[in-house]
């Protein structure tokens, strides 16, 4: 895996072992947007006879999938992260894998996960699926371009600032980024008070302090993963929204990073 969090296929043929039976890589990061290169790991999956399961869920709807065409035996999805109710999910599972029950009991799900079905969350999420795909290319490149004038001026205008992920195998919503001398929470508080909604890790993780496991995964240092931002996008996102949240960046970045001491030390230093 690089710094961006893009796994080499190469790593990942080598660190196969005679006893590995599964293969599990998410398509997409839900953090960093990073895209996994799905194709070429299904590829090595196949030639070694491997099970090749893909968290799909942040990627789902927003990027091309082909099951055929990667080689995937198995992904996972959630309806919410397309615009569909909460508390629905699906998993693809190839003809003749075998997997054991998720849940005993009835014979719900060819027996794999036995309770009653969730009717209104199954058309809803095939009515979100179904609209996703209706316009995903387009969606995905308003949103690629929108997100390409965020990280761009973001970088050029606020100094001391990493992009985090990879700059173009990313998902078209997501940008992901790192303030040198400051915290993310209290980004994300100043932000609030002006009306934007930011995150600084996954909401997984969110009632926790800690910086996020994935910026340490790929090797940055604490005080730099704790100053780290993610800002996702959508097709209802405008030009106008976006340069509301780099003014409104610009201004708290300078406000908080004149109070850092961490700052203050390296102004002198310099
Ligand atoms: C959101 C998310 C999950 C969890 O899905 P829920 O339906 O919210 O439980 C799992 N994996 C990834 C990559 C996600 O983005």
């Amino acid at each position: 895996m690089d710094e961006n969090g893009l796994i080499d296929p190469e790593e990942l043929r080598a660190a196969i072992r005679p006893d590995t039976i599964l293969i599990s890589v998410m398509a997409a990061n839900n953090e960093i947007g990073t895209i996994e290169p799905l194709r070429e790991i299904g590829e090595i999956a196949k030639e070694k006879g491997i099970l090749f399961h893909t968290d799909a869920v942040q990627a789902f709807g927003h990027i091309p999938i082909d099951v055929e065409e990667m080689h995937i035996d198995m992904l996972s999805a959630s309806a919410h992260k397309l615009g569909g109710p909460k508390g629905i999910g699906l998993m693809y599972i190839r003809k003749g894998v075998k997997i054991r029950s998720f849940i005993h009991g009835g014979a719900q799900e060819r027996q794999r996960r036995a309770g009653t079905h969730n009717v209104p969350g199954i058309v809803g999420f095939g009515k979100a699926m179904e609209l996703a795909l209706e316009n995903m290319e387009e969606r995905s490149k308003y949103e690629t371009q929108l997100r390409d004038h965020l990280i761009d001026r973001v970088l050029a205008e606020i100094p001391y600032t990493k992009l985090n992920g990879d700059r173009t195998k990313r998902l078209p919503n997501n940008a992901n980024f790192s303030f040198r001398f400051i915290e993310g929470e209290s980004l994300l508080i100043l932000l609030d008070q002006n009306g934007i909604c930011a995150s600084s890790g996954s909401a997984c993780t969110s009632g926790s302090l800690d910086p996020s496991h994935v910026l340490l995964a790929i090797g940055l240092p604490h005080e730099i993963a704790h100053g780290s931002l993610r800002l996702t996008l959508s097709e209802k996102t405008t030009k106008e929204e976006i340069d509301f949240t780099i003014e409104k960046l610009k201004e708290i970045v300078t406000r908080l990073r004149n109070m850092s001491p961490l700052y203050e030390d390296f102004v002198k230093k310099q």
